[in-house]
């Protein structure tokens, strides 16, 4: 879970978009209009498998066997899962985190590299001091959901022949430790800063980094992150169109701190792909939203014990492994020509 620094609302929702609503609600399930690689029933056959392992906060030994989950599946591609451990006793005092990475080369004669990227690890809640934050929460869509995508899209890219080498990248301490996000403290985002800090280390840059968050929802769309490099973001918004999915596109905005942010910071393009407006259970507005009232199609599960397998839709996974893959060859066009 990352956090909304401010946001200005769209409140223009296309005829498009509005009929497509009706066509979801009689049918019961969304009306897919795209095609691609990417299964969405692959994706959360493995989002299922990892969320059966429950609660998996950073240090725990669930999430410790979603890393041997996950390892599992990428050795039956015949990729290599690594694995940089490290710890932060200041502020994550007896916790180590573990990001986890595999390699697909690319035939860049540059060998440059793109980051595709997501947290697997979910908010600790269970146990909490305050009785209001202590609830069971297995992050099916908060954690699990992009952590699946990433397994399914490992099958898929492995067999295309990319530009880029791409670094598919699953980071632990992406939430906050303490149950509120604190902007300033170095209290979240453990794994994205080591991994940033680290690739520079290694003079190891990325030129492209693609994140997904909080992807798998019902009723699904992608917001517009203003936080993320403009052209990647309307290179996404363009590849939304070719799908027959602008209805889905950027209705919504919001200027997120999330795992891209470390890398930003660095001067890589980032672009997280996230779909978080209106998941908030308060319903949190900013400045001009004051009288537009959420939209009762979004459910809101986030950081809840809601966030289950209940609220997930397989085909929200289909359509953002999908608007990835129709990106990518503008990606590959764009920024690794
Ligand atoms: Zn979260």
């Amino acid at each position: 879970m990352p956090t909304p620094r401010h946001a200005r609302l769209l409140t223009r929702v296309t005829t498009l978009a509005a009929s497509l609503w009706i066509l979801q609600s009689c049918s019961g399930g969304p009306t897919k209009t795209w095609t691609g690689p990417v299964d969405g029933n692959r994706a959360f056959e493995h989002v299922k498998n990892i969320v059966a392992l429950g609660p998996r906060p950073s240090g725990s030994k669930a999430l410790t066997q979603s890393a041997e989950y996950i390892r599992s599946e990428i050795a039956k591609l015949g990729l290599e899962l690594k694995e940089q451990k490290f710890s932060d006793e200041a502020h994550a005092p007896g916790i180590e985190f573990h990001n986890l990475w595999c390699e697909i080369p690319g035939n860049d004669p540059k060998g440059r590299v793109m980051l595709v990227a997501a947290h697997y690890d979910t908010k600790r809640t269970t146990g909490h001091p305050d009785p209001e934050h202590n609830f069971h929460f297995v992050g099916a869509i908060d954690g699990g959901g992009a952590s699946g995508l990433l397994i399914e899209l490992a099958r898929v890219l492995h067999g295309r022949k990319n530009k880029p080498t791409i670094w598919l990248t699953w980071f632990d301490g992406e939430e906050s430790l303490p149950f509120d996000w604190q902007e300033s403290e170095p209290t979240n985002l453990f794994g994205s800063r080591r991994f940033a800090a680290q690739m520079s280390a290694d003079k190891k840059q990325a030129s492209v980094m693609v994140l997904f968050d909080l992807v798998g929802s019902k009723n699904f769309k992608c917001d517009r992150d203003f936080a993320s490099h403009k052209g990647l973001t309307e290179l996404f918004a363009a590849a939304g169109n070719a799908m027959g999915a602008s209805d889905r596109m950027h209705k919504y905005m919001s200027r997120m701190t999330d795992d891209h942010i470390p890398f930003r910071q660095k001067g890589v393009k980032v672009i997280d792909l996230i779909d978080y407006r209106w998941r908030t259970p308060e319903d949190r507005r900013w400045p001009g939203d004051h009288d537009t009232p959420a939209p009762d199609l979004y459910q809101r599960w986030w950081h809840t014990p809601e966030d289950d397998l209940d609220a997930m839709d397989p085909m929200a996974l289909d359509f953002f492994g999908n608007l990835f893959m129709t990106a990518l060859p503008e990606i590959e066009a764009k920024y690794f020509n």
